[in-house]
């Protein structure tokens, strides 16, 4: 195996790749590389998945209830079991609509983050999404990319993939593009081809695609494959819990009803009617929905704001973050580098190494020796090597440049890694070999290693942000032996550094300090120097009020209970290694705090995993984005902040909408079991209180889920975790305002019943559905309506109008009034009925006034 290391496996033939023209026809061949699911969903599938909803069943029974009374009793006359059943339409409906609505936007925030490749076209390496990758492509693969499709090996160095999930083998296996394959060998065996879905471990190869979509291994075995189940949240799944205990309710009053009605004597078609009355009081039709629609709403939004989350429950864990783990590099700061200090340490180099009589040019040269990146690249991949290169192309025309370079033949790199910190490339010029080694002053093995004026060097650059990179070679009169990292990293001769800047991206401090006002603690990761880091953490307002930094060392001298003891104490994690990220979330973890973290590498993965909200970035591995909750499209630490916001607004509406929600159906329940009780018989009838629970109720509380974020929403703690969505004195308003409800409707009844039957019933009828939509202004938020901005929810202000039209409609005229039976009102008691609907809005005013809201 070190024998074939020895050179860059196999030489590339031909790296411009196809033209857009080939390309776009074998598309049209070929098709999308896509792997098709199988199970389309059929109309059946939605319907069986509503069914299960508690809601619809006990509204079915109820129509069939209802149908059985009136054709004993009003054959003629069968509105009661029409309004119901459609009622039992309207919910499939909303059911089977916001089912397919939420699949529909999760496929289309799963569009937005496609996988992309680096394919060669036209000439060039070109970024192209997967999809649009057809056979004969060209791919340059590295480390954390997922391979987008089958492909021979063209060349390789030290190229190792999971395919595990073929193969069953979990060991990475080595590629080899000298390799010839025959069809006999295994999937395992086939050292020159690289398959749809594996994932590259270390190295770097480029391949020439054979089979794309549904031709590719994978592909051929996708029916066995089961679709991703789409996660439910914790509150969905709460809230349905919640529904199902509002129906059994439902259930047992039903049941209490008829056992009340028949001891009090009532007939039994009255007591079951007054029972179907009882159990629409109780169920909670559209609870659930509000809470699917609300993080659905949430993912919108934070797409909008360039955050892909990636599952509905991340939407509510967002907003509960207390502390947001962020790299330095390109997330905190710009990315955008700039090489601001060459320093030279060495007066002359090696011979071979002197190309021309200037210093400068000279150590800059080695730096870019000591690179990766391939010329012709469009693609920027290592803002850290192209600062390099625009300093080069500032200092050597391209001819001059092109001309030393040729005489520089590659022999072999040791690439770069966030652990080594380094990278090595080998060189044969002129018949000697040289080995050039560029990366983090502390990680370079040099001859000299203590000489002071290094270190004193290094550490002015560090303390001024500078990221710093020093450069050391080696020299060989032979080929070495063995290509390893003891070879060619040891004993080196140092030349010097560079200090490269990399501003904080302006939005950064405003950021860091919302989210302490917030409540929310900033911390920051990276690899570079704790100088470095230090500095830029201090002027970006991370570093404050004692806390201190400590380095990836450090942090391997702690145990884990001594880490999780002191941590709070710390901001900063500088000169850390992707490994050393799990720590430091479970450590925050095991103080209960709800922790983000931020990573673009493979090696970052399994701490984004742990973490409660993973944040990949929009430039990470395909493996980092798998493994994560959400997808920063902008790589912007400010787009966290915003992510949070959203969260907490999705959270605090979809407890506005408990509030509004809850009080009415408690309300409508213990009304129908007083009066049930006094021997009223029912005060609305089921089919009355379904209205008033659609058009009063439901409609208008879905609409609070699009209520704009509160003024103060970013100025309170975080929730902690484990605290209950009905937390901070949510159940105890419910309460409150079931009494009130409860008080205007029987003042309702009472003033009615002076009258008779009729007009009582009509008068609950409009104090319920009034006083409902009414309260829906108190639950927008803590502050007065009359500081409200009216229209900043022109969806709340349309249904509740509608709906209250409707009401007043339904009971004014005539014709509605026989089908529902209404009678009308004199103008007292419709100068009664208002008072008592606005009654809960003026004592919660009053209590807002006070602050006690
Ligand atoms: P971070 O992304 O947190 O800033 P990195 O892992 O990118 O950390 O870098 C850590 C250190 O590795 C840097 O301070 C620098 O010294 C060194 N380094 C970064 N990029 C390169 C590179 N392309 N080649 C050599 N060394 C590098
Ligand atoms: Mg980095």
């Amino acid at each position: 195996m070190l024998k074939e290391q020895l050179k860059e496996k196999g030489k590339s033939p031909n790296q411009s790749g196809l033209s857009s023209k080939e390309a776009e026809m074998k598309l049209e061949k070929y098709g999308f590389n896509s792997i098709e699911s199988k199970d389309e969903k059929h109309f059946y599938d939605y319907l069986k998945e509503s069914m299960k909803d508690i809601t619809i069943l006990i509204l079915i029974v109820a129509t069939l209830l209802s149908s059985y009374v009136a054709f004993q009793n009003h054959p003629d006359d069968f509105t009661e079991p029409i309004v119901i059943f459609s009622i039992v339409i309207l919910n499939l409906y909303l059911s089977i609509r916001q089912q397919k609505h939420a699949e529909k936007s999760i496929s289309e925030l799963n569009k937005i983050s496609v996988p992309v490749s680096k394919v060669f076209r036209d000439g060039a390496l070109k970024e192209i999404e997967s999809l649009n990758i057809v056979p004969v492509d060209i791919v340059q693969l590295a480390l954390g990319d997922r391979i987008p499709a089958d492909a021979k090996l063209l060349t390789s160095s030290n190229f190792f993939v999971d395919e595990s999930f073929l193969t069953g083998e979990s060991e990475p296996s080595e590629k080899d593009p000298t390799y010839i394959s025959s069809k006999e060998d295994s999937l395992g065996d086939r050292k020159d081809l690289v398959f749809s879905g594996s994932l590259v471990v270390t190295g770097k190869a480029n391949v020439r695609v054979e089979k794309t979509g549904m031709n590719t291994e994978i592909g051929k075995i996708s029916s066995l494959l089961s679709k991703e189940e789409t996660t439910i949240a914790p509150l969905q799944i709460k809230m349905q819990k919640l529904g199902k205990v509002l129906g059994l309710i439902a259930i047992l009053s039903g049941f209490l009803a008829i056992a009340i009605g028949i001891s009090k004597g009532l007939s039994l078609e009255t007591s079951i009617m007054t029972a179907i009355s009882m159990a629409v009081a109780a169920i909670p039709e559209v609870l659930p929905v509000v809470v699917t629609i609300s993080l659905a709403v949430g993912m919108r939004n934070m797409a909008l704001k360039k955050t892909i989350v990636r599952t509905p429950s991340t939407v509510e864990t967002v907003g509960g973050v207390s502390i947001i783990c962020s790299d330095k590099t390109g997330t905190i700061t710009e990315n955008k580098m700039i090489v601001k200090e060459v320093i030279i340490m060495k007066d002359r180099l090696t011979s071979c190494l002197e190309i021309t009589e200037e210093k400068d040019k000279n150590l800059l040269f080695l730096f870019y020796l000591a690179s990766s990146m391939e010329e012709n690249t469009t693609v920027t991949s290592n803002p850290t090597e192209l600062a390099i290169r625009k300093k080069l192309a500032s200092l050597f025309t391209k001819e001059e440049l092109g001309k030393v370079a040729s005489t520089f033949e590659k022999i072999h790199e040791v690439p770069f890694d966030s652990k080594r910190k380094r990278m090595t490339v080998l060189y044969k010029v002129n018949n000697q070999y040289v080995s050039v080694t560029k990366g983090a002053f502390d990680r370079l093995d040099l001859i000299d290693a203590n000489n002071p004026t290094y270190v004193s060097k290094h550490d002015e650059l560090a303390n001024q942000a500078y990221r710093v990179l020093g450069v050391a070679y080696k020299r060989y009169d032979e080929k070495p032996t063995r290509l390893t990292e003891e070879i060619l990293e040891s004993q080196l001769e140092f030349a010097g550094f560079v200090g490269i800047i990399d501003p904080a991206r302006p939005e950064s401090y405003t950021a860091v300090s919302i989210a302490k006002q917030a409540g929310i603690q900033t911390v920051m990761i990276t690899g570079d120097h704790l100088l470095t880091a230090k500095k830029i953490a201090e002027d970006v307002g991370i570093l404050t009020d004692g806390k201190k930094a400590m380095t990836g060392a450090d942090l391997h001298e702690m145990s884990d209970e001594k880490l999780a003891h002191v941590i709070d104490d710390y901001r900063v994690f500088a000169r850390t290694s992707p490994e050393d990220k799990i720590r430091i979330v479970k450590a925050f973890q095991k103080n209960d705090e709800i922790v983000a973290m931020t990573g673009d590498g493979v090696n970052d993965a399994p701490a984004l995993k742990a973490a409660d909200v993973g944040i990949a970035m929009g430039g990470g591995t395909e493996v980092a984005k798998e493994a994560s909750d959400m997808v920063l499209v902008d790589d912007n630490f400010a787009t966290i902040v915003q992510a949070v916001e959203e969260g907490r607004r999705v959270y605090s509406n979809i407890r506005k909408s408990l509030y509004a929600m809850l009080g009415c159906n408690i309300s409508a329940l213990t009304i129908v079991l007083i009066s049930l009780l006094v021997g009223w018989g029912a005060p609305v009838t089921a089919v009355q209180l379904l209205i008033i629970k659609v058009v009063a109720d439901g409609i208008p509380g879905m609409s609070l889920s699009i209520e704009p974020v509160d003024k103060k929403a970013m100025m309170e703690a975080p929730i902690a975790k484990y605290t209950s969505i009905f937390a901070q004195g949510l159940l105890v308003k419910i309460v409150e305002i079931s009494i009130v409800f409860t008080g205007v409707t029987l003042g309702a009844i009472l003033i009615g019943r002076l009258e008779s039957i009729e007009v009582s019933q009509t008068m609950t009828f409009i104090v319920l559905g009034l006083s409902t939509i009414v309260h829906m202004f108190n639950c927008r938020s803590k502050e007065s309506i009359l500081k409200l901005r009216f229209l900043s929810n022109p969806l709340l202000v349309m249904t509740t109008f509608i709906g209250a039209l409707i009401i007043i409609l339904l009971v004014t005229i005539p014709f509605m009034q026989t089908i529902f039976g209404f009678v009308s009102l004199r103008a007292v008691d419709w100068l009664w009925v208002i008072g008592l609907s606005i009654f809960p809005l003026v004592y919660i005013e009053v209590k807002k006034y006070f602050g006690f809201f």
